[in-house]
């Protein structure tokens, strides 16, 4: 076998053979988390992510033979239980990931080893129940029941109640819902001419997902008057459900099945009629590009909608090169602490909406790019409350430098955790905390 490391090939990532039984397999699963394990001690690059490296290699150092033979199998779900699938290990740090030889896919093992536990019904009621974020949405957006919700959100004592019940903890702070969401009060778009770049479509079809439509439905506000703005005809998508990220990160492959025969007839029937498939949750704009392609490698409707979809800045700045964005911008920012999440990252788009902020007269970007630590819904469970915290330290720190008038991240849950870090350390924040697409939206005037 060959011990080179990295390879000359671009990586590749290979589909998910989740339909095959030996994906469920008990002791196919023990052997290949055996064998990446060993790899990974032997190399140890991702000691600092996140928590699955350190107590891989605790587990190791601790054994009797200091090595993986030494790890009792009953303890791999320790490991896999630290990993929240931010991806970042596979695409920012492993030399041995495919085409290499040693064809190591970390995230995705860990994907399957949830998967086979889901399966198993080894699954809190909990983590059902938060992972149903469309069905939490309707619920809690109920006239008069989003009030209580919202209230009862922030009462120290109603949140002891619910952290004894479900396991959500006190200290996490959670989105408040919207009374109003996006898909009901969503501005109709102009009939603007289509002009269709060399990059770019020049319509959009927007997947307003369930944190926009039901948290934070200004987001998509701004995002539809941006586009607005710049005279590009734009809809919503019809029919939405859950993309299915959080389904997939809890290892509940059959709902994230459900979940695709909802969404992507609809959204491939837009891609083939020429729209941009914009989505501003980078979580979600993800599962489209990436995940549910490895997940139904067969469905032609998949890959064209992957081929359709934009995180919002990519399309904005590939619409520049274009020719056919507008610039004039009347509001200068100021200091913008700006985060670029890990679902953002490993999109492989390059810092788009640093690019985007940084055109607006009068700005200055402080970038930070690592992990906040919110990571879904993983950040807010009682057990891992403590070390999400721990993990977004450096963000909050860096986010905090140089007294700035904005905190920004894509990720809007990032943001808010990336708030509460810096105020549970300095005190209430000068700066306003604002998604990207609200900055631009603001450098508009709009
Ligand atoms: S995917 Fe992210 S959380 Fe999981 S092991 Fe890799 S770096 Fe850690
Ligand atoms: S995932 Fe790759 S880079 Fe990270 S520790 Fe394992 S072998 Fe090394």
């Amino acid at each position: 076998m060959t011990t080179r490391e990295g390879s000359l090939e671009a990586p590749t990532r290979h589909p998910l053979d989740w339909h095959n039984p030996e994906f469920y397999d008990h002791a196919a699963l023990d052997k290949e988390l055996e064998r990446v394990y060993d790899i990974c001690h032997g190399c140890r690059r991702c000691v600092s992510l996140c928590g699955a490296f350190p107590t891989l290699f605790d587990l190791i150092d601790e054994s009797k033979t200091g090595e993986v033979d030494g790890v009792a199998k009953a303890d791999y779900g320790k490991v896999v239980d630290q990993c929240y699938l931010c991806d970042v290990c596979y695409m920012t740090k492993c030399p041995y990931v495919p085409p290499h030889p040693w064809n190591v896919d970390f995230p995705h093992l860990m994907l399957r080893a949830k998967a086979v536990k889901f399966r198993d019904g080894d699954v809190k009621f909990r983590d059902k129940l938060l992972t149903g974020t469309d069905r939490l949405g309707k619920l809690a957006t109920i006239p008069v029941v989003v009030q209580i919700v919202n209230k009862a959100n922030t009462m120290p004592s109603a949140r002891k109640v619910m952290q004894a019940v479900l396991g959500v903890d006190a200290g996490a702070r959670l989105p408040p819902y919207a009374p109003d969401p996006l898909r009901s009060h969503a501005e109709p778009s102009v009939a603007w001419p289509v002009r269709d770049g060399e990059r770019t479509p020049g319509k959009v079809a927007v997947f307003a997902t369930c944190y926009v439509n039901y948290n934070e439905p200004g987001i998509g506000h701004d995002l539809l008057k941006l586009l607005a703005h710049n005279e590009i005809p734009y809809r919503l998508a019809e029919k939405e459900a859950c993309c299915g990220m959080p389904k997939l990160e809890l290892g509940d492959l059959e709902s994230v099945e459900k979940l695709k025969n909802v969404n992507i007839p609809q959204l491939a029937a837009l891609a083939r009629d020429g729209y941009a498939i914009v989505t501003p949750v980078p979580s979600c704009t993800l599962m489209y590009k990436q995940e549910l392609p490895l997940l139904f490698a067969d469905d032609p409707d998949v890959r064209v909608v992957a081929d359709a979809m934009f995180d919002p800045f990519e399309y904005f700045v590939a619409r520049d090169k274009d020719g056919l964005l507008k610039k004039d911008f009347t509001q200068p920012l100021g200091k913008v602490s700006y985060h670029i999440p890990c679902h953002s990252r490993v999109q492989n788009v390059g810092q788009k909406t640093r690019e985007a902020l940084q055109w607006v007269p009068g700005t200055e970007v402080n970038t930070v790019e690592r992990c906040a630590g919110h990571d879904g819904t993983w950040g807010i469970k009682e057990e891992y409350f403590a070390q999400s915290m721990k993990i977004g330290k450096p963000v909050f720190a860096r986010m905090n430098e140089n007294d700035p008038d904005y905190v920004s991240s894509d990720c809007p849950m990032a943001g808010s955790r990336i708030m509460q870090g810096i105020g549970e350390k300095s005190g209430p924040p000068r700066a306003r905390k604002e998604h990207p697409l609200t900055l631009l939206r603001i450098a508009y005037g709009l």
